[in-house]
């Protein structure tokens, strides 16, 4: 079985949009908290109750609560997972540790610049499932407004606001430090430079990754 990878980045770094490619191309699971979390919301059970004026502010869930939904999605045993946007702080990362135990990872850090992750997320168009990503001015849809996969209508994310990019970006500064310095201590990490064009990106990665 191929190693699980962890994707570590900014917002709109592009780990999402990798994970589709990887998903399509390599068999991987992709396994997204903010998509878990914004499944709750939709349907607004109780966690997606206690979650939505959080995750609105671009601020972050309470471990405890992300971390039971996040075990609840996962069947190690049969699978290689792209793990996005889990870790975000360095508490969560020792609790992956554990719950990876002796499955093999790699951690990827997308390393991007900052004021063109505001620019990318501004422009930021995807299904409601987010499966499917588009950038209006660098990847856009065929059909303005359409998925070219699935043919549904793209949705903004809420928290894809100038306003709410920019605490996500203060958030991401100040938690994801020792993260990365974690792995890096582990020597699990490697890096890819996310300011590059789509394919590059990806390409890169597949270079860096055990397959
Ligand atoms: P994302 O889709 O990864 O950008 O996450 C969107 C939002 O979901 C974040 O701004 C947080 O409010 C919440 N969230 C996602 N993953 C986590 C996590 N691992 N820990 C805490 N909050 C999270």
């Amino acid at each position: 079985m191929k190693e699980n990878l962890i994707f570590l980045g900014a917002p709109g770094s592009g780990k999402g949009t990798q994970s589709a490619k990887l998903v399509e191309a390599n068999g991987y699971e992709h396994v997204s908290t903010g998509n878990l979390l914004r499944a709750e919301i939709q349907k607004e059970t109780e966690l997606g109750k206690k979650v939505k004026e959080v995750m609105a502010n671009g601020q972050l869930v309470s471990d405890e609560l992300v971390v039971e939904l996040l075990k609840a999605n996962l069947e190690l045993k049969s699978t290689s997972y792209i793990f996005d946007g889990y870790p975000r702080n360095i508490k969560q990362a020792k609790t992956l540790e554990g719950i990876l135990n002796d499955y093999p990872y790699t951690a990827v850090y997308f390393k991007i610049d900052t004021e063109k992750m505001v620019e990318r997320l501004t422009n930021r168009r995807m299904t409601k499932d987010g499966k499917h990503i588009y950038n209006l001015k660098t990847n856009p849809p065929k059909q303005e407004g359409i998925c070219d996969v699935t043919g549904e209508k793209l949705i903004q994310r809420k928290d894809d606001t100038e306003e709410v990019v920019r605490s996500r970006m203060e958030v991401f500064n100040s938690t994801m430090g020792e993260v990365v310095d974690y792995y890096s201590s582990k020597n699990k990490l490697v890096e890819v430079d996310a300011d590059q064009p789509m394919q590059q990106v990806y390409d890169a990665i597949i270079k860096k990754i055990k397959q």
